[in-house]
């Protein structure tokens, strides 16, 4: 559906759009309010940063490969995916427990060099996801969409590219989160300067570990990144489709215990869509939670506090 709602100063020559579109690869409020509203074509030239992204694991056929490349990129997978479902989502979409400005700031940045957008645009459209799974409304629902645009055709349109500020007016107030969410690539190629220049530096001075600067970039940025965005999405495609549905919800949403490993405890989506409020998703003892956990030794350190528990008539509902 291309709907012909659009902002007053809308785009309209192509040459413009596309040269819109290279500017908000730097700075996504360039052109101000310029979008296209309901307009769900897939905007190319904007995202061919993300084809880029895959297509430079393809490194890995060049650069080699080393147990501290594949440890660095294993680490920043744990970290980022933890950044992503602690913070992206059970603190700044769901508001599951309480942090410092500091802290949801710091933790904003780790999840940001995840590439996975700012933390308003990210909480901005699993707020609708969440009010309207499954129907026509829901941004990514299999059910609808298919299962290519659920997983990552979405976010790529031209509409969904803008940050709906209007449904994170409580996040929107953080001048330093706006910023984050504005300039959206510069974590990321921060991330990934460092990494390229910690591989050169260790092949200078400890050659023995046997990496370089570019294989450290190609496995501890790109292939960490590509791996850690599609466990991500795929709880907006997969746990929408495969798993049991423990509670009767108006959606599709699955509990999946190899998607919970893999993301760290958001597979228990069924779980999750019957009640977002508690900052523990594995309802039952033997649903691991990694993100869970975490959270409860940052609550230890007194890093985050007010973690928001399950509801004892939920976990009687759960079976526990
Ligand atoms: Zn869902
Ligand atoms: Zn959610």
């Amino acid at each position: 559906m291309t709907s012909t709602e659009t902002f007053d100063a809308a785009p309209r020559s192509a040459l413009r759009r596309t040269l819109l579109a290279l500017r908000r690869w730097i700075d996504t409020g360039a052109g101000g309010t310029e979008v296209a509203a309901g307009d769900d074509r897939i905007d190319w030239t904007r995202a061919l940063p993300f084809v880029g992204l895959h297509l430079a694991c393809l490194g890995i056929l060049w650069v080699g490969v080393s147990p501290i490349a594949l440890g660095v990129a294993a680490a920043l997978y744990a970290l980022r995916m933890f950044a992503i479902t602690a913070f992206y989502h059970r603190y700044f979409s769901h508001k599951t427990f309480k942090a410092s400005r500091r802290v949801q700031f710091a933790f904003a940045l780790l999840g940001a060099s995840s590439v996975q957008r700012g933390p308003l645009w990210w909480a901005a459209h699993h707020r609708l996801h969440h009010r309207c799974a499954d129907t026509e409304q829901d941004p990514h629902s299999p059910r609808h969409k298919g299962f290519l645009a659920s997983h990552m055709g979405w976010f790529l349109t031209r509409d969904a590219f803008r940050t709906r500020l209007e449904r994170v007016p409580d996040l929107a107030v953080y001048p330093e989160l706006r910023w984050l969410d504005r300039f959206d690539t510069l974590v990321p190629v921060v991330l990934a300067t460092v990494l390229f220049a910690t591989g050169a530096l260790l092949h200078r001075l400890v050659p023995g570990l046997g990496t370089t600067g570019p294989q450290m970039l190609v496995w501890g940025f790109f292939v960490s990144t590509v791996v850690l965005f599609h466990a991500t999405v795929s709880i907006n495609s997969l746990a929408h489709r495969f798993g049991s549905r423990r509670f009767p919800t108006r959606d599709d949403s699955r509990n999946n215990w190899l998607l919970a490993l893999l993301t760290f405890g958001e597979g228990w989506h069924n779980n999750h869509h019957f009640f977002p409020g508690s900052a523990r998703q594995g309802f039952r003892w033997w649903e691991v939670d990694l993100t869970y956990y975490g959270l409860r030794l940052l609550q230890a350190a007194g890093w985050v506090s007010d973690l928001k528990p399950v509801p004892a008539w939920v976990a009687g509902k759960a079976g526990r």
